[in-house]
């Protein structure tokens, strides 16, 4: 559970989350060592007092602090990355905007042999209007650049220990989540919520982080733009040939000012070569940003003799 800033919701949090942990370890859906994790993302408010404090009056509750404020997904992914004696993980807000019960469905389905379950929200009408068409035209945007994302799915999700010690071996520094968890392959199904209202606190995700979060997105993910140079190029380069003929007719019939058509031959001419070139550069600056990344190739999903890691 990342929390940045959260003090005004984060007791109701964890005293709701105790709740429910102590409602399913009497049912046996959990085991009673389970525990939920706060990750601290450099909080300047009294967060990490509060995590320090219900730590020490609850066994449940753990903390890590963030030396400083590294965005929700990096604290999310050091959340992952601690919790290395897991069976299975649910990353969650510190809101509550998604439904805790919900974790009961995720569970579920996990025990019916899925190794990553999506929480999707089926309607957000507690969400404005606003964030919800930034976040339809996210989603479009992403797809377009050929990202596979679940729609609506946010980072309320539940990962076995193979699906996360596979997300772990991704190389890339600026991990979004969303866009790589799909990359993995494991079996994966969604289960659908309908999201809550923030009761307490306001959202960290001004619209300037959302786009930043979009591009993080696209960037981290697609080389599509690079391609969208070399398409221009192309297109460009056409129409500069049909320019280049149109500029010699004119010539060839005299209505032309001296000069003219050298000039705009050499412009259009220039205009398509120099695009095109930048669009080849682009294609393999792709291909370098890819490799640098490192990623696995592939994950073992089933074997037929043990030992294969
Ligand atoms: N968060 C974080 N670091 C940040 C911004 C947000 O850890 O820099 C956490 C925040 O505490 C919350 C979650 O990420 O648990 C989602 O943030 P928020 O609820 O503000 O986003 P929204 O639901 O409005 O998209
Ligand atoms: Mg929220």
């Amino acid at each position: 559970m990342p929390c940045y800033n959260e003090e005004e919701i984060l007791p109701h949090t964890l005293a709701n989350v105790a709740i429910f942990f102590a409602k399913c370890v009497q049912d046996g859906v959990i085991d009673p060592d389970s525990f939920v994790l706060c990750v601290d993302d450099g909080s300047r408010d009294t967060t990490w007092d509060l995590v320090i404090q219900a730590a020490k009056a609850d066994p449940r509750v753990r903390g890590t602090k963030l030396s400083r404020n590294t965005g929700h997904q990096t604290a999310l992914v050091a959340g992952l990355s601690a919790v290395r004696d897991c069976d299975v993980i649910v990353s969650i807000d510190a809101d509550l905007q998604d439904d805790l019960l919900v974790i009961r469905d995720m569970l579920a389905a996990w025990r019916n042999g899925y190794d990553i379950v999506y929480g999707v929200r089926n309607e957000r009408k507690t969400d404005t209007l606003f964030k919800r068409e930034t976040a339809r035209i996210f989603y479009r945007l992403m797809l377009l650049m050929g990202v596979n994302l679940v729609p609506n799915h946010a980072d309320f999700r539940l990962m076995d220990r193979r699906a996360l010690d596979a997300l772990l071996e991704y190389g890339e520094r600026n991990l979004f989540l969303r866009g790589l968890v799909p990359l993995i392959g494991f079996p994966s199904t969604s289960v659908y919520y309908a999201r809550l209202e923030r009761t307490a606190g306001e959202s960290k995700y001004p619209l300037s982080r959302m786009i930043g979060l979009a591009v993080e997105g696209i960037t981290s993910l697609s080389v599509t733009p690079l391609r969208i140079i070399a398409l221009t190029g192309i297109l460009i380069s056409s129409f500069a040939v049909l320019a280049i003929c149109y500029a010699l007719v004119g010539k060839g019939t005299g209505h032309t000012v001296p000069g003219w058509t050298s000039v705009t031959i050499a412009i259009f001419f220039m205009g398509g070569v120099q695009m095109l070139s930048l669009g080849i550069i682009g294609e393999y600056i792709g291909k370098i940003y890819l490799e640098t990344k490192r990623r696995p190739r592939y994950h073992v999903e089933n074997a037929t003799w043990k030992n294969n890691r």
